[in-house]
């Protein structure tokens, strides 16, 4: 199978190409190489890539229209996971062309790419902050989610109707996927995780936002890449259950569907910072803050789509992971 996968370079798009390789896939990895975060992170969890049987790098702005037309009619992908995006809550308040121009114009090429290349099945990131301030815990599916809180969460919400517009009209079946706070070896700078240990382990003083009243329902990042392959492994033709001549017309002339991804184990932010803590050695210096414009003061995942569609569970426990993060944090860091 010949798989696309953009953001390659990032968090998530890095573990998600080492499973595809690992089974023998041919993963062609795409990104910008951007400097959102250190360009250092992203060419060293390039380099893990590199080299292996079957993996190519293309790198390529999805936002380049012409770019991307040629990429997808030259390559014919049999799949695609599009997981470059500019990501961030906060960082979308002052920075809104970002995310216009990677997540609106780069999607739109996705699809276009796809609708007119043959592609069997576009899996997407979406993101558990399409369900805004909803207070209906835990999140599911089926709750109707039309009042986003911040630019990042609307181009989220906006890809998945728009990917449900190309399913509906030109028969390409999608998932958008609703990742839930992702953590572990290899994350994001920008996320609490890094940032809370980098500055425990400095003796330097870590933000806590809404003053420690927040609940998060984080997510490992194995767990989130195993859910993307499988998600991405189940296609229309695979799908015994989907009958196009059942498929309701005024929803979708192909498969259209979005899960949520996500641990279903919430936590209170203090009680992530006390497993930080324990994993690091030292307590954190803690610095209380109001409620950060844009954020949400709590996730939960409903997961119980995802598992019937996948029979997959997200199941690591969070403390461990913390201390699978941290150790990877000293190895990488030398600290
Ligand atoms: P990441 O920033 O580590 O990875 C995204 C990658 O995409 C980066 O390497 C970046 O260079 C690349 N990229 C960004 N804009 C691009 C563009 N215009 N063209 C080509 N490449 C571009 O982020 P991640 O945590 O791996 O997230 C992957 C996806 O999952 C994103 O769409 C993000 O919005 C979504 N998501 C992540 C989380 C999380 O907790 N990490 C939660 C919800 C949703």
């Amino acid at each position: 199978m010949k798989v696309l996968v953009t953001g390659a370079a990032g968090f998530i798009g890095m573990h998600v190409s080492q499973i595809l390789l690992a089974r023998g896939d041919q993963v062609v990895g795409l990104d910008n190489l951007n400097d959102y975060y250190s360009p250092q992170l992203k060419h060293d969890r390039l380099a893990r890539l590199t080299g292996k049987p079957g993996f190519s790098f293309v790198k390529m702005d999805v936002a380049d229209r012409e770019g991307m037309a040629k990429l997808f009619a030259e390559e014919r992908f049999d799949r695609v996971v599009h997981l470059a995006a500019q990501a961030g809550v906060r960082y979308s308040i002052e920075n809104p062309h970002a995310y216009i121009d990677s997540n609106i114009v780069g999607f739109t090429n996705i699809l276009e790419g796809c609708r007119h290349n043959g592609v069997q099945h576009l899996a997407y990131a979406s993101s558990s902050s399409v369900y805004g301030g909803n207070t209906l815990m835990p999140f599911s599916e089926h709750h109707s989610v039309d009042h986003p809180i911040s630019l990042y969460a609307a181009t989220k919400k906006a890809n998945e109707l728009m990917a449900h517009t190309y399913s509906h009209l030109f028969g390409l079946p999608t998932t958008g996927l609703r990742f839930f706070t992702v953590y572990g070896p290899w994350g994001r700078p920008d996320m609490a995780l890094f940032l809370f240990t980098k500055a425990t382990l400095e003796g330097k003083p870590i933000n806590v936002f809404n003053h420690g009243k927040m609940v998060r329902d984080f997510t490992y990042i194995d767990d989130i890449a195993e859910g993307v392959v499988r998600v991405l492994d189940r296609t229309a033709t695979a799908d015994p259950a989907y009958d196009p001549a059942q498929a309701d017309p005024a929803r979708s002339s192909a498969p259209y569907r979005v899960f949520n991804i996500g641990n279903h184990a919430p936590i209170q932010l203090m009680s992530f910072i006390e497993a930080i803590e324990q994993a690091v050695g030292r307590e954190a210096v803690k610095n209380f803050m109001p409620m950060q414009d844009g954020d949400v003061p709590a996730t939960h995942a409903d997961v119980e789509e995802l598992a019937a569609w996948t029979d997959f569970r997200p199941a690591m426990p969070v403390p461990e992971g913390i201390q699978r993060f941290v150790a990877w944090y000293r190895d990488y860091y030398k600290v």
